[in-house]
């Protein structure tokens, strides 16, 4: 049995278009260059896995024809990964299950903080998330595949990326600790962010991405939390020769050694 990624969103922060803005990639006729915020699906035979939960999380999920949920794996707590976690209710009210929502134990007190209320005992009913909270600590399995968390760098903030078989999901990285290098030996496919050519505080750059895709040598590189600058043809057209792809949103690929 297969294991496939599906791209829900590819977008940076404000999502593309950036409302407001008139430049050329915001107003393309391109599909590829509209993006929403960084997220991706992944299913295996009937089960489904979702890595991080965005504004548009719903509106996500009813493009690509989610009917279930099993699993959610948080990167971090920022607004663009996050706040539309309260929308996986609907999979644990209409299928009458608790969904595990695993993260480290640092984002997990941010999701207690911002969600305070799913666990306040005078708020009861169809209108909370069943949500199951999981510290990641180590490696786990989830909807049947071996997961091992992938500490990384955004910003100042220790974040978690997630290796699923061999493919390695890390977005919002800035940098991989030395540390990390190991646990990404042998990728299929490993996903990284990449807002813009020039260096970024919290994301990497172009340059950084390539030094990372011939440092690890995994068979594909694709970029994810892509802005406004990037015009998807442009950038595919540029980056191809090295094995490395823009992704956008609705791209599925069949993962091996998941
Ligand atoms: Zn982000
Ligand atoms: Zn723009
Ligand atoms: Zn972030």
């Amino acid at each position: 049995m297969k294991a496939v990624l599906e791209f829900l969103g590819s977008g940076t922060s404000t999502g593309v278009p950036v409302p407001g803005c008139r430049c050329r990639v915001c107003r393309s006729p391109d599909p590829r260059d509209r993006r929403l915020r960084s997220s991706v699906l992944i299913s295996l035979g009937k089960r489904r896995l979702v890595v991080d939960t965005g504004p548009e999380f719903r509106i996500q999920c009813l493009r690509a024809g989610v009917e279930r949920v099993d699993a959610v794996l948080v990167t971090h707590h920022h607004a663009d990964h996050l706040y539309g976690l309260d929308d996986i209710r609907a999979y644990s009210f209409f299928k009458r299950r608790t969904i595990p929502v695993w993260a480290a134990p640092a984002t997990l007190r941010e999701i207690r903080r911002h969600f305070a209320y799913i666990w306040r005992s005078s708020q009861i009913g169809g209108g909370l998330p069943d949500i199951e909270l999981r510290p990641v600590e180590g490696g786990f399995k989830a909807i049947g595949i071996d997961i091992v968390p992938i500490p990384i760098k955004h910003g100042e903030l220790d974040i978690l990326g997630y290796r699923l078989g061999n493919l390695a999901y890390m977005t919002d990285i800035s940098r991989l600790p030395p540390a990390s290098l190991p646990l990404l030996e042998n990728l299929d496919a490993m996903v990284v962010s990449c807002v813009r050519c020039h260096s970024h505080p919290t994301h990497l750059s172009l340059i950084e991405v390539k030094r990372l895709h011939r440092l690890l040598r995994p068979r594909r590189t694709l970029l994810t939390h892509l802005a406004h600058r990037f015009s998807h043809r442009e950038l595919l057209m540029e980056l191809a020769r090295f094995d490395i792809f823009p992704a956008y949103d609705g791209l599925r690929i069949n993962l091996d050694g998941v």
